[in-house]
C-alpha cells in the first residue's frame, strides 16, 4: 500500500538531499555570479507611491545602514530610531520605497505566520503566543500608522481561509476547535454559511478570522516611509547596494557611481532580492506569482452572485489563490501559480497572457456569473521563500552587527513590519522576550547548488502542483 507523504516528510527528504552540497555557498558564486536587476512595478497600488528622495550622492558613515525600502526596511529604520534618536540611519533603496512586493502585494493583513496560519505548526503555546503578538502588532501598526495622518484603507473586516478539499473539513473543524480553547476567536463555517458569505459553492466550508484586516499596501509604505523619516531616518532611493564587505565596521559600495557607506551595522531588508547580496543564497529564494483586479464594479454584481461578506479569502490549496474586494469595489485575484527562475532570477520571464488566462479561469470556477471578466490590472511580484516556509529575523556575522528578517512567502505586511521591532529589539541587545519563537535566527534547510536547485525547486512545484489537484 502506498503511503502519501506529508508535507514535513517532503521537507525532510528534500533537506536530506540539500545537505549534501553544502559547499556550495562558496563554489556557485564564482561560477554563476548572480545579476543585480530590477523589473518594473506596474501594480495597482503605484500611484500612491511616494515621490522619489534623491540618490546617494557622497560617502557616508553611519551607525546603521538598512539597504532595502520596503516593509521590513522602512520598519526597521523607524522602530530603531524610536530607541536611539541619536542614532544617524539610512536606508538604501535600489528603486523607489515600494518597489519590492511591499508595493505589489494583496494587501491582506494577517495574524500568524505562513506555518502557523490556521495550523499548529509548533506547539499549541507557541501558536497561541504567535497569534498574541501578531495580533497586538496590528494595533501596533494602527497606531503608527494613525501618528503620520495618512489613510491606509484600513478595514478590519477578518479574513477566511476557505477549505479547498472535502477530506481537509475534519482537520480545519477540530483546528478551530482547538484555536477557541486557547482563546483565539476562530469561527467554523460550514459550507452553507461559506456560501452565503461569498457567494460561492466551489469551498466545503470556511474558518474566519474577525482580527485580520485589509489595507493599501502602498499607502502603508507612503505611512512608513514618513514614520522613518520623522524620527531622523535619511532614505536614498535610487541607489542600490552593489557590495557588502563585512566586518567590525562594514563597507557597502552603493549605486553607479560606488561611493562608499561606512556603517557600525546592517540590517538585510532585501527579502526575495536577498541572494543579491550574496546572503541567504541557498536557502531563501526568490518565488514569482501574479495578480489581477478587475474594473471597479457595481454594488449589483456582488449582490447578483451573491458575495456579501468584505473580507478577503486564501484557500488551503499549497499553491494557494486568494481573493478580495478592493476598497473601490475590484475584485483582486492572486496567486495559484508560483514559478522560479534559474540562479535566484528576479524578472519573471513568464508570459503575462498565459498568467492573466490562468486567474481568469479560476475566477470564472469561483464565480461562473464572472466567466470571461477582463482584469483591468495586471502585475507580478516575487515573494521569499525557503524550502520550510520558514521566516526568519535574527543577527548575523563575525561581529554580529548584521540584522535581517525575510522568508515571509505571501503572508509578510504583518510580519515584515513586526521584525522591523523585532530587528530593533535585538540590536537594543534586548531580543529576550522574543526568546522561544521559532522565527527567532531560524536555521534554514540548505538547498543545492545551480542547476540541482532549480531542478529541485521546479519537482517541488511540481509536487504541489500534483498534489492541490488531488492527484
Ligand atoms: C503578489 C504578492 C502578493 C502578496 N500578498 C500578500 C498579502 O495579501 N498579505 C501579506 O501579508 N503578504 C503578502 N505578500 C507578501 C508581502 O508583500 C511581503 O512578504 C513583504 O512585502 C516583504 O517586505 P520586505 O520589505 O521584506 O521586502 P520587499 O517589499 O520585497 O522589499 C525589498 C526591497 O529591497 C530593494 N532591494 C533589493 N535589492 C537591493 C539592493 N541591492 N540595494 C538596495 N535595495 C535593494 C527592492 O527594490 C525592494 O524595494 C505578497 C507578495 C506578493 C509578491
Amino acid at each position: 500500500m502506498s503511503k502519501k507523504i506529508s508535507r514535513r516528510d517532503f521537507l525532510k527528504i528534500a533537506g536530506v538531499a540539500a545537505g549534501a552540497v553544502v559547499a556550495s555557498e562558496i563554489i556557485t558564486p564564482l561560477i554563476l555570479p548572480e545579476k543585480l536587476e530590477f523589473d518594473q512595478n506596474v501594480s495597482l497600488w503605484v500611484p500612491a507611491q511616494p515621490p522619489k528622495n534623491t540618490a546617494l550622492a557622497e560617502d557616508l558613515e553611519v551607525d546603521v545602514a538598512i539597504i532595502g525600502g520596503g516593509f521590513t526596511g522602512l520598519s526597521s529604520a523607524y522602530q530603531i530610531l524610536q530607541r536611539f534618536p541619536g542614532k544617524s540611519v539610512a536606508v538604501f533603496e535600489a528603486r523607489g520605497v515600494g518597489q519590492g512586493a511591499s508595493g505589489r502585494n494583496g494587501g491582506m493583513l494577517l495574524p500568524q505566520t505562513p506555518n502557523e496560519y490556521m495550523a499548529v505548526y509548533s506547539d499549541a503555546k507557541t501558536h497561541q503566543r504567535i497569534y498574541d503578538l501578531t495580533v497586538k502588532h496590528m494595533d501596533d501598526l494602527a497606531v503608527i500608522v494613525k501618528a503620520q495622518e495618512i489613510d491606509i484603507d484600513l478595514r478590519r473586516h477578518g479574513a477566511l481561509l476557505v477549505i479547498a478539499r472535502e477530506s481537509q473539513v475534519a482537520k480545519y473543524k477540530s483546528y478551530a476547535q482547538q484555536a477557541q480553547s486557547l482563546g483565539m476567536p476562530i469561527e467554523f463555517w460550514d459550507r452553507a454559511r461559506t456560501r452565503s458569505e461569498i457567494g460561492t459553492d466551489v469551498y466545503f466550508a470556511s474558518l474566519f478570522d474577525a482580527n485580520a484586516a485589509e489595507l493599501h499596501p502602498m499607502k502603508l509604505i507612503l505611512a512608513l516611509k514618513k514614520a522613518a523619516e520623522s524620527v531622523g531616518a535619511r532614505i536614498y532611493e535610487d541607489s542600490p547596494v552593489i557590495e557588502i564587505q563585512d566586518g567590525e565596521t562594514i563597507r557597502l559600495t552603493v549605486g553607479d557611481q560606488n561611493h562608499m557607506v561606512i556603517a557600525k551595522a546592517v540590517v538585510i531588508a532585501t527579502n526575495g532580492y536577498t541572494s543579491k547580496l550574496g546572503y541567504f543564497k541557498n536557502s531563501v529564494f526568490p518565488v514569482h506569482t501574479p495578480m489581477a483586479t478587475t474594473p471597479s464594479l457595481p454594488d449589483s454584481i456582488f449582490e447578483e452572485i451573491g458575495w456579501k461578506n468584505k473580507a478577503g479569502y486564501s484557500d488551503t490549496f499549497t499553491i494557494l489563490y486568494h481573493l478580495s474586494r478592493t476598497s473601490d469595489n475590484r475584485i483582486m485575484i492572486g496567486s495559484g501559480y508560483v514559478n522560479y527562475f534559474f540562479n535566484n532570477g528576479i524578472i519573471d520571464k513568464d508570459d503575462p497572457a498565459f498568467l492573466k488566462a490562468h486567474l481568469q479561469k479560476e475566477l470564472g470556477r469561483i464565480y461562473p456569473k464572472l466567466a470571461g471578466m477582463e482584469f483591468e490590472h495586471f502585475w507580478t511580484g516575487i515573494l521569499g521563500f525557503s524550502l520550510d516556509f520558514m521566516q526568519s529575523v535574527g543577527v548575523m556575522g563575525a561581529h554580529r552587527n548584521i540584522y535581517y528578517g525575510l522568508g515571509y512567502a505571501g503572508h509578510g505586511i504583518n510580519l515584515s513590519t513586526l521584525f522591523g521591532k523585532v530587528i530593533a529589539d535585538l540590536y537594543a541587545g534586548e531580543g529576550k522576550a522574543w526568546d522561544g519563537l521559532p522565527f527567532i535566527n531560524h536555521q534554514y534547510i540548505p538547498l543545492p547548488p545551480e542547476p540541482l536547485k532549480w531542478a529541485g525547486i521546479q519537482a517541488t512545484i511540481q509536487y504541489y502542483k500534483a498534489d492541490d489537484a488531488g492527484k
